[in-house]
């Protein structure tokens, strides 16, 4: 699909109602749980019949969905869900029954968290793989591929990039390239990236799934997701998914997203600013370790440079110590101790305080969503709290 405007002006332009005299500016939100059908004789067909119930679909829904295949380059309407994780759920049981699914050791959690329960009742199996060792992911995938041969849909690398929390840049192209020539799935979580700064659609995924929650709808009033594909078969079985497992999203929901979404370029751009501004000031203490891909010093950051429009607003800190990774979060004022990214707020976590973290995440590591407000006034905070936690260590 070819881009009719900069993603700037799509997310404000799209998805609005029809030009005409005494039209809404913005669409309405339709509180329904039915809908008048045709009952037309002439045709069996259930879509001529219309959307027919809520489960089916919603009008609030269709401009958000057509707002999300224009930013992530998808040739067929998004599909909104009632969160993130009921997309990732989604798309996970697109694999074949008794198939693989390759995912990364650090993701986001409820995702690794979904995959091991299908893995525990004999679903699929799970394997997890450091995503930005590309030899090491394109050979799990060729293991699973000649274990699987012949059976459709029976293998998924499941990508996350950059990865929850460690900030792994994962090589996208080449994975997917590998993947594809195999017959393997590929799914991006792309929920990090936002598709202002990386379109995993355009270098072949199949599917992107979305936690609309975070930057999207990005004022932490909603829990929200979405998946995307420009296959039709794909999209029709993630599509019967949502309809008959019933993880369907309010309409309010979606109308808060739409609104959300006309200040993504915004958000993303001032808070991709201040991420890089602080991670810059952070590398100043030699007692912390800063991962950030918009550091020179950060392992992602040339795949970054080549592949990503930008780097991202989260970034992490390592303290010495998980007590004083803890003192720090205690000792915040206007940083917020909080799970969750994406917002316009800024807020800080110690991972490891979750208990299935993998221990691979440092004890001290804290995580920073780092929002819009005035750089200078996140650096005082966090400067204070990180003397206080450093005295603790
Ligand atoms: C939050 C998140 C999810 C899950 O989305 P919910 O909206 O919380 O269900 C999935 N993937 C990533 C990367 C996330 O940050």
């Amino acid at each position: 699909m070819t881009q009719k405007w900069a993603p700037e002006t799509a997310v404000v332009e799209t998805a609005r109602p029809p030009r005409e005299r005494d039209a809404p500016l913005n669409p309405a939100v339709v509180l329904s749980s039915t809908f008048v059908g045709t009952h037309d004789l002439g045709t069996d067909s259930a879509d001529a019949d219309g959307i027919q119930y809520g489960r089916f679909g919603n009008p609030t829904w269709s401009p958000f969905e057509r707002a999300l295949a224009e930013l992530e380059c998808a040739e067929l309407p998004g599909l909104v869900f009632a969160s993130g994780l009921a997309a990732v759920s989604a798309a996970l049981e697109l694999v074949a029954p008794g198939g693989t699914v390759i995912m990364p050791q650090h993701c986001y959690l409820g995702s690794l968290s979904a995959a091991k329960d299908s893995a525990a009742v004999g679903r699929f199996d799970v394997i997890t793989v450091d995503i930005a060792d590309t030899d090491a992911v394109n050979d799990a995938v060729s293991a699973a591929a000649e274990r699987h041969a012949g059976t459709d849909r029976a293998v998924m690398l499941w990508i996350e990039s950059p990865t929850n929390p460690m900030l792994e840049v994962a090589d996208l192209p080449a994975l997917v390239a590998h993947a594809k020539n195999l017959g393997a799935l590929t799914v991006v979580d792309n929920t990090f990236a936002t598709p202002l700064v990386q379109q995993p659609l355009t270098v072949g995924a199949d599917v992107v799934v979305h936690s609309v929650t975070k930057y999207l709808a990005g004022h932490s009033d909603v829990v929200l997701g979405a998946a995307l594909t420009s296959d039709p078969a794909l999209h029709e079985a993630l599509h019967h998914h949502r309809s008959i497992r019933g993880a369907v999203a309010g309409p309010w929901e979606v109308w808060l997203a739409l609104r959300g979404l006309r200040t993504l370029a915004l958000r993303v751009e001032r808070s991709q600013q201040n991420a890089m501004e602080l991670a810059e000031r952070l590398s100043d203490y030699p007692e912390i370790e800063v991962r950030f891909p918009g550091l020179v010093s950060d392992p992602g950051h040339d795949r970054a440079v080549a592949q990503l429009k930008g780097f991202g607003s989260v970034l992490c800190v390592v303290l010495p110590t998980p007590a004083a990774a803890r003192a720090v979060t205690e000792a915040v004022s206007l940083w917020t101790p909080a799970t969750s990214l994406g917002g316009v707020e800024s807020l800080i976590e110690r991972r490891r305080r979750h208990a299935h973290e993998p221990h691979s995440v440092p004890g001290g590591l804290l995580r920073l969503s780092v929002g819009i407000e005035h750089v200078d006034d996140l650096w005082n905070d966090l400067k204070h709290a990180l003397a206080t936690g450093l005295a603790a260590s």
